[in-house]
């Protein structure tokens, strides 16, 4: 995939001369930089620009799952938002009124707050992402932050770092001393459907080239199906994905795959056909969810997610995949057995984390043994 630097970078004057405004300096000659006082939001989407912001909210947050669907009890560290890898479906589109990159610049404060959480809170294994509001490693070339967080989270027993991304730009995480405790994370599609949904993105064989060689440096990986897409012959699609996901990778490197069929807030439905009139992704046949999202039909989910699941298993019976914000009848249907049977989604995830990766209360028994 083609980096493309942004070419005009506006700072708040409260960041201008902090650690990320820095690299940025470094990292992007080519760019012209104005400091302002206070940003305004912008009215116009320029994927050209680059916004860097003194962020007065919360760096961490809880992943906005709902009471009706499992969640899975992931942190989202909040480092900027909008991707201009720009996803035909992207819920990013939503956030209008601030429609350009936009990173956060007061670092310090993001460090204070994540390492007072970690100290208060040291009793459970914290799975922890970057890549909600925004691509994780889209930005990273000049940014260099994974260099910071990567060993940082080295350092947390009771702490991992997912690295959510669709680019292969995995540069700086080689030869950084990761200490087992990064996750880097694809999401992964059929090649039809990321050339029509996800054309600026890495194509699907440069992601796993980029994954196989994170699993050399020693990384563990993840990867998320999410969102599922339905078109005709879906099935060979996500078939050939996932033939050519385990001939490349290793699955014991896998920590865990999510399941996420397509959903989106119905407004969103007009942002689409506004923006990518070519995507045909919101005339399928779509029903309301208990959190207000249009979905496709309980039948169409708990098919794909079988099928899928089918496939994941053959590969390795014991490798955790979970779905993404789905019922306790929906995961009947498709795995057989709902969360709460097995303690719950968020200790489903901890027990991958312990058992793949080593960390927590396994590894304590292992080491006392
Ligand atoms: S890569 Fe992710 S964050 Fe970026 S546009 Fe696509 S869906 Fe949105």
């Amino acid at each position: 995939m083609k980096i493309r630097p942004p070419k005009k970078v506006l700072l708040e004057s409260a960041v201008a001369d902090g650690a990320l405004a820095a690299s940025l300096r470094k990292n992007l000659p080519g760019a012209s930089f104005e400091v302002l006082e206070r940003l305004k939001d912008a009215s116009r989407r320029s994927s050209d620009v680059l916004e860097v912001v003194d962020f007065r909210g919360k760096f961490l947050k809880s992943c906005p799952g709902t009471r009706r669907y499992h969640c899975c009890g992931y942190k989202i560290l909040h480092l900027g938002t909008q991707c201009s890898i720009d996803c035909t479906y992207c819920i990013l589109q939503a956030y209008l009124n601030q429609p350009n990159l936009r990173l956060f610049g007061n670092l310090e404060e993001m460090w204070g707050e994540l390492s007072g959480f970690l100290s208060e809170n040291p009793s459970r294994i914290h799975r922890i992402g970057t890549g909600e509001f925004t691509d994780s490693l889209l930005l990273d070339p000049f940014t260099g932050i994974s260099r910071m967080l990567v060993p940082y989270f080295a350092n947390t027993p009771h702490a991992v770092l997912e690295l959510k991304t669709k680019t292969d730009f995995i540069g700086n995480l080689k030869g950084l001393d990761h200490g087992g405790h990064t996750i880097v994370a694809w999401s992964l599609n059929p090649d039809e459907v990321r050339n029509r949904e996800e054309p600026f993105s890495a194509a699907i064989s440069e992601r796993l080239d980029a994954a196989r060689a994170c699993a050399e440096e020693g990384y563990f990986l993840a990867f998320h199906f999410d969102p599922i897409i339905d078109y005709p012959g879906w099935k060979s699609g996500y078939a050939k994905t996932l033939e050519h996901l385990f001939e490349r990778i290793d699955p014991a490197r896998i920590v865990w795959i999510s399941l996420g069929a397509l959903r989106f807030m119905p407004d969103l439905k007009t942002i689409i056909q506004k923006r990518h009139p070519s995507s045909r992704i919101v005339y399928g046949e779509f029903i309301r969810g208990l959190d207000g999202k249009m979905r496709y039909f309980r039948d169409i989910r708990a098919e794909f997610y079988s099928f899928i699941l089918d496939r994941i298993r053959r590969a390795d019976p014991e490798l955790c995949a979970y779905l993404c914000m789905e019922s306790d009848d929906v995961w009947r249907d498709s795995f057989g057995f709902s969360p709460e049977e097995r303690g719950g989604l968020d200790r489903m995830l901890d027990r991958a984390v312990e058992s793949r990766m080593g960390i927590g209360p396994l590894r304590k028994e292992a080491e006392s043994t």
